[in-house]
């Protein structure tokens, strides 16, 4: 069984498995809670939709998820690696303009989602730093996509190098939280 921290960790380990015909991101159709036990599963169905293939995802959530934007609390998680959640994050910041100034007022609130996601990605990669630890291990990697990242880029797993990115992420956050107040 999967186990996911939160209806976020969920939702993105969907959109980074694709589908056997290759078709990245999955549209649900069904999402439902049981209780299996004293365990809370949370069940998501529906159809691939390029191939149409039947696709089913099964997760052990928590009953009380950490508040958003987040995909977890401290620990790391144990389906989604370093690797994908720093491409991930880079994607998402890569996504929207440097300066908001350059956006339309109704385009505003969507990018500060897509910075506000780009962050709480860009934390879980410092999850997997160990305590007293100065990077992330490269153990840590468990999937293809994950590994490839970190084989290209492994110098960015570093704790200070991870810190001053994700300062420098915040401080974009920050800057568009001024201009959505405004
Ligand atoms: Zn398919």
């Amino acid at each position: 069984m999967l186990i996911a921290r939160s209806p976020e960790e969920c939702h993105l380990y969907m959109e980074l498995r694709p589908c056997s015909c290759g078709e990245d991101g999955f549209t649900w159709s069904r999402h439902r809670q049981e209780r299996r036990g004293d365990r809370l599963v949370s069940v998501y169905q529906g159809h691939c939709s390029r191939c149409s293939a039947q696709r089913r995802f099964e997760f052990e959530v928590p009953a009380v998820p950490p508040p958003p934007p987040a995909y977890g609390g401290a620990e790391p998680s144990r389906i989604v690696d370093p690797g994908e959640f720093y491409a991930v994050s880079a994607e998402l910041a890569e996504s929207v303009p440097d300066d908001p100034a350059t956006l339309a007022p109704d385009d505003l609130d969507e990018a500060y989602g897509l910075i506000e996601m780009s962050v709480a990605a860009l934390a879980e990669v410092l999850k997997f730093v160990p305590a007293g630890a100065d990077a992330v291990s490269p153990d840590a990697f468990f999937t293809p996509d994950g590994r490839r990242v970190y084989q290209a880029h492994p110098a960015e797993f570093g704790r200070d190098r991870l810190e001053a990115l994700l300062a420098d992420r915040r401080r974009r956050l920050d800057a568009y939280e001024r201009a959505s107040s405004r």
